[in-house]
């Protein structure tokens, strides 16, 4: 394990991300929703490698299609025609609402959402993009633009001067200040108002419209919107709010991107897409980790008009949806079926979610526990009143000691006080109690520590 903390100080840069600095996870196993480490310590696994492996580590039937398409054809470009490629279009659009049906490969999420940002470009003539406070689309320069929070990106004039980005509410500048208890958190806690009238709703489009009236009176490009964020902790927008951003968005000649790279593929439990739990249906979809269940993979999907923004024969990329890919790809979609994996997303999710808003009652210190299916925040705070984030070196101290006793968790949020629960989405309820006993251990010992 000394060796491998030393080639990685020597090999990798350190300003690569990783998590637990206490002691780096030297993961070398997986199987379904466990990892074993170097030392062959098992871990049950909540965050699958940040939301990516939507079936399951090393899926029986993903390897065996992985297998038998590496016998036959890995690579040709897209310049001649193979068919997975097609097989697997054609499997992916039966999940797709008409007129939303023409697909492009790609490596990765960022380069589905360049390509969707440059589409709307030149498909409205307009420039400018919307995008939430919160969100996060990406680590390709211009996709960086489009975050709000000034952590995820570097401090280049809006990710290399590409992006004009901004935010309905607080956020202005390119990386103006942000103040964490203005956390969206707030819209989901005055939004779970039960009467259908909704305030926060009516504050939230208040300040899309102002963002309108002042910044982007009539030439924005598109909206770019998570039907749940992820990074930012699985913040759901109040009711009907997505619906009325878009019509906002079209009444001023713009097209509606949603960002599935986390919520798709059955995530949220009850949609196969988290546009669908919104009423909406989108110009644009951008999608990419569970597509893959882990392979590199990402797609984005639109209609023949919008594509047709592109001409013919300028778009290019050299491994998007390579015969491998695409095999994979497919397998993943019928493991989905198989598995009855949104299923057990929803059953296992709505279980996780009430158990743990047990935990918040019990504790001070979780704030809100909030999200859909298997796409699960845990905001945690100083105490209920002051909803002021927990201090960092406690979060990641409960953190570790939850990892020490074999679970992996993710973390997101503004101000990063939000545990994220994404496992694959093959967990059972016994998993999921697994978790909830030492989360609670992890609360306590913390509580007697303080
Ligand atoms: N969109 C969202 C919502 C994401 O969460 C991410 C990655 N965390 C991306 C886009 C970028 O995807 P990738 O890392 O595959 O480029």
């Amino acid at each position: 394990e000394r060796m491998m903390e030393i080639r990685r100080q020597n090999c990798n840069p350190m300003t690569m991300k990783i998590t637990y600095y206490k002691k780096p996870l030297f993961i070398h196993q997986g199987y379904m929703q466990w990892l074993w480490d170097v030392d062959g310590r098992r871990y049950l696994d909540l965050f699958a490698g940040v939301a990516t492996v939507s079936v399951g580590h090393c899926h029986p039937k993903v390897t065996a299609a992985i297998e038998q398409q590496l016998k036959r054809l890995w690579h040709t470009t897209n310049i001649y025609v193979y068919p997975p490629l097609h097989e697997y279009c054609e499997k992916l659009a039966s999940y797709l609402p008409d007129p939303l049906k023409v697909i492009y490969l790609t490596n990765s999420g960022s380069e589905a959402n360049d390509l969707a940002m440059l589409m709307a470009r030149l498909h409205t003539g307009n420039y400018d993009i919307l995008t939430l406070r919160g969100s996060y689309h990406g680590g390709s320069p211009q996709t960086m633009g489009l975050a709000s929070n000034a952590a995820y990106k570097y401090p280049i004039a809006n990710g290399l001067g590409c992006t004009n980005t901004m935010c309905p509410d607080v956020f202005r500048g390119p990386w103006g200040g942000r103040h964490c208890r203005d956390s969206p958190v707030q819209t989901i806690r005055e939004c779970s108002c039960s009467q259908g009238h909704c305030m926060a709703n009516e504050k939230y489009i208040g300040q899309l419209k102002e963002t309108f009236a002042t910044s982007v009176p009539n030439r924005i490009a598109a909206f770019f919107g998570e039907p749940i964020q992820g990074v930012g902790g699985a913040v759901q927008y109040p009711k009907n709010y997505l619906k009325e951003a878009y019509k906002l968005v079209r009444e001023r000649g713009g097209l509606c991107i949603a960002d599935e790279v986390q919520t798709g593929f059955g995530r949220t439990g009850s949609h196969f897409w988290g546009f669908q739990g919104h009423g909406v249906i989108p110009d644009i979809i951008t999608m990419a980790k569970g597509i893959g269940n882990g392979f590199p993979l990402g797609a984005i999907v639109t209609t023949q008009e919008i594509a047709a923004s592109f001409g013919k024969g300028v778009h290019f990329n050299t491994f998007g949806g390579n015969p491998v890919a695409c095999a994979v790809a497919s397998s993943v979609l019928d493991a989905i079926q198989e598995d009855g994996t949104q299923k057990n997303s929803l059953d296992v999710g709505t279980y996780l979610l009430t158990e743990l808003a047990k935990l918040r009652d019990k504790y001070e210190i979780i704030g809100d526990v909030r999200g859909k299916g298997l796409q699960i925040g845990v905001e945690m705070v100083k105490d209920k009143v002051s909803r002021e984030p927990l201090s960092q070196d406690a979060v990641n101290g409960i953190f570790e000691d939850i990892k020490d006793m074999g679970v992996l968790i993710g973390k997101g949020g503004i101000c990063g006080q939000i545990f994220r629960i994404q496992p694959p989405m093959c967990i059972t309820k016994e998993d999921a109690d697994f978790f909830l006993a030492i989360f609670n251990k992890s609360l306590y010992n913390y509580m007697e520590r303080r």
